[in-house]
């Protein structure tokens, strides 16, 4: 882009309505802008929902990414001040330092090991709960439904993981409603609220899902670390509102046997301009699945660490206050793609 380019679209900014500007924007120096979106954390130009505010959002997203073109570096703190709590996605300024904690499976340790952990730190956690494997016979391996009620007793959440555990995809996604109503009858049963949020069984996705889950009234689903990263690896992107579909949120962190504290830190350190760091357990350890344990120092070191440098855990619910889930991308995949391209041009 010229100089001309550029002082036309200031004058632009400062003359013109916010609507007037948006689509002038679009029209004329979209090409160019659209390479420095990539450098604006909260570009929502995807985003649905035609209303005034998204349309000024729009407007001063334009603006932001204008700057970003050309100033490039020396304005991405501007950006970056944008990003902190005024996307349309988001509700209440999201604070750096959040991070979500969320443990899969029923493991018996989580009743036995990760609960009184986590009461000594008054941190918040959520339990995705399954009757998968032999729950129904095998409670060394799994809680007990008496356990699972006493951690919702404790204030904890509990989410649906499906009656079966089973991985969805768009063949099989007609049966997910029956998956979750299994879970959704038995917490009933023992007093435990209907769960608003899901975590995708082998961390499988469907895009056809996500009407049986709004229709359950699943606010938030949480995934693994992949496709962006790969699923040995346990590395991840914490969640951006407003650009990742809330029935497709990311693991900042899905913690593996072989992970030490560094991978922790990584995970848990993207928590701040806005997004939150959601993190993936299963069993501490987990006695039924090796592959996905993690040992009880390693643990009580990451629960430290989150201690010593002050950081909020909470439950994922605990989002539904602070981002407003009914603002979504209209393409879910774009920011996966987007992330994946950025991984492979630093390589
Ligand atoms: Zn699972």
């Amino acid at each position: 882009m010229d100089s001309g380019s550029i002082a036309a679209l200031l004058t632009l900014s400062i003359e013109y309505e916010p609507e007037t500007f948006t689509k002038v924007c679009s029209q004329s120096v979209e090409s160019q802008l659209k390479a420095t979106a990539m450098n604006n954390p909260f570009n929502i130009n995807h985003v649905h929902r035609n209303t005034r505010a998204t349309r000024t959002w729009r407007f001063l997203n334009c603006i932001v990414s204008a700057s970003l073109l050309i100033f490039g570096g020396a304005t991405l703190s501007v950006a970056q001040e944008v990003a902190k709590g005024k996307s349309i996605a988001v509700k209440k300024p999201i604070p750096d330092r959040l991070v979500v904690l969320t443990f899969d499976d029923s493991a018996k340790t989580h009743f036995t090991t990760v609960r009184p952990i986590l009461l000594t730190y008054g941190f918040g956690a959520t339990f995705f709960i399954t009757e998968g494997w032999d729950f129904a016979t095998n409670k060394k391996d799994y809680m007990s439904w008496q356990e699972i009620a006493q951690l919702h007793r404790d204030g904890f959440e509990i989410g649906n993981h499906t009656r079966d555990h089973l991985g969805i995809n768009d063949k099989n996604v007609t049966k997910l409603s029956e998956q979750l109503k299994g879970i959704e009858d038995r917490c009933a049963e023992n007093g435990i609220p209907k769960p608003v949020s899901f975590a995708w069984p082998g961390n499988a996705t469907s895009l056809l899902a996500f009407d049986a889950l709004r229709k359950h009234g699943i606010i938030f689903a949480r995934r693994g670390g992949a496709p962006e990263h790969s699923y040995e690896s346990g590395w991840g992107f914490a969640y951006e509102p407003g650009l990742d579909h809330p029935h497709l949120l990311p693991s900042a962190g899905d913690a593996k046997p072989k992970w030490e504290l560094a991978d922790f830190v990584r995970a848990v350190s993207q928590a701040r301009d806005g997004r939150p760091a959601i993190l993936q357990f299963h069993g501490v350890p987990d006695t039924a699945h090796d592959w996905v344990s993690t040992s009880i120092e390693r643990f009580r070191g990451y629960l430290h660490y989150l201690a010593s440098e002050k950081y909020k855990v909470i439950a994922l619910r605990d989002l539904a206050p602070l981002v407003d889930a009914s603002v979504v991308p209209d393409d879910p995949l774009r920011i996966i793609e987007q992330r994946k391209k950025s991984i492979a041009t630093s390589r």
